[in-house]
């Protein structure tokens, strides 16, 4: 029996859960004193010539559609973007799709190559929206789940085992979201492998790349063969600090990215001028500001892992990302009742790890987009928690 007014909502909708961020973040900002380390999002304001350049576009009066890729010469520096950084060369005219996010992005690339009943593999824990979005798309998530004793870093022996016929997807994220999980380049290669042989496409949202503290990001997109069938995901919400500008972008093969133009085309139509203009000048200038960001993020995230591996919660070193993904096994709490009990008597916010997907339970997210003080004062906020607890 469905709910009065429920007869109106698709069934496969009323089956989607509600995110668990949500429910949570709207306690928090009922509570005024409270640290949040709940964030996902930058707490830097984006770089002033980058909000210059959306004030200049609209001084001048840009103020309409654009092509519905998006207009060529954002196209043109996202390809030179992606030449310098990842080693990767799309050709503007057919091979780029600006969008409105790396959200829609996804939700597009899937709706336009998944048909009912497909499935699609991919790593969890995971950003809340991919299984949902696989879901919406009337196909079947398959999960992977990565382990603390790989760093979260994904083992392409366990995609070969949970493989089944009907998957046509493998959707990766490096630096992932919640973990900050990267995969080591022999690691992907042997992923490359596997795609090729089960005739995979690949989907890499790579939108923390240019958040990786230790070592070099590889885009699985870069390697041998692996153009033809990934679509590289990318956007400027993180590394340049633009999630109100709602901008990114896929690249791939042509025939991709005009499957994905023409679910773009009648939704979305294109993404907003302004945010186009200033995705421009953040692209050609903006790369300094990117680097100083990324040194603060350094410095919160040893710090913050120093702090809970102080305090007895396990926390491994994490190589993207703004968020640290500690264990709470020492609380002997399920990871939703910690988040709660440290809300209520310490006032700090920490996401429990089940939001993003069962294989989350026994752990917390903390994002380190918050200042290095707050950071330090929230970590012996928690501290002094374990202290109470442990001791009742
Ligand atoms: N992909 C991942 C892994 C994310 O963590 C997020 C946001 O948190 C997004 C995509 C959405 O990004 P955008 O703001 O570009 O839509």
């Amino acid at each position: 029996m469905k709910n009065k007014g429920q007869q109106f909502v698709a069934d496969h909708v009323i089956g989607l859960p509600r995110s668990g961020i949500r429910d949570f973040f709207a306690i928090v900002a009922k509570m005024p004193q409270a640290i949040s380390l709940g964030i996902g999002e930058p707490d830097f304001v984006t770089p002033w010539h980058i909000r210059e350049a959306a004030i200049f576009a609209l001084e001048k009066g840009k103020t309409s559609y654009t092509d519905n890729l998006g207009l060529l010469r954002l196209r043109s520096e996202i390809n030179k973007y992606v030449e310098k950084n990842f080693n990767l060369s799309y050709n503007p005219d057919s091979e780029i799709l600006v969008t409105v996010g790396v959200s829609e992005a996804l939700d597009i690339a899937l709706r336009a190559v998944l048909n009912p009943g497909d499935k699609v593999l991919y790593h969890e824990p995971c950003y809340v929206s991919y299984s949902p979005s696989i879901v919406l798309a009337h196909a079947q998530p398959v999960v992977v789940e990565t382990d603390v004793k790989d760093n979260f870093g994904i083992d392409p022996d366990k995609v070969a085992e949970a493989w089944e016929p009907g998957c046509k997807v493998l959707l990766l994220n490096f630096p992932t979201n919640p973990t900050g999980g990267v995969t080591e380049k022999a690691k992907l290669e042997k992923l490359a492998n596997f795609a090729v042989e089960k005739d995979l496409l690949v989907i890499s949202d790579e939108i923390y790349s240019e958040l990786t503290f230790d070592g070099e990001h590889t885009s699985i997109a870069s390697l041998p063969g692996m153009k033809e069938r990934t679509l590289f995901l990318h956007g400027f919400s993180k590394g340049f600090a633009m999630t109100g500008f709602r901008i990114g972008y896929a690249c791939g093969p042509s025939f991709l990215i005009e499957a994905m133009m023409k679910v773009h085309q009648y939704s979305m139509l294109c993404a907003p001028i302004l945010s186009q203009e200033a995705a421009i000048e953040a692209l050609k200038n903006g790369l300094d500001s990117v680097m100083k960001m990324k040194e603060a993020y350094q410095k919160r995230r040893d710090l913050i892992v120093r702090r809970f591996n102080e305090m007895g919660m396990k926390c491994h070193m994490p190589k993207g990302s703004f968020y640290a993904f500690p264990s709470i096994e020492l609380a002997g709490l399920k990871a939703i009742d910690f988040c709660r009990d440290v809300l209520n008597k310490k006032e700090v916010a920490v996401v429990p790890g089940t939001a993003f997907g069962e294989s989350g339970e026994g752990f917390v997210r903390a994002s380190f987009s918050t200042s290095y003080e707050r950071i330090l004062e929230a970590t012996n906020r928690i501290e002094s928690y374990l202290n109470d607890h442990i001791k009742t």
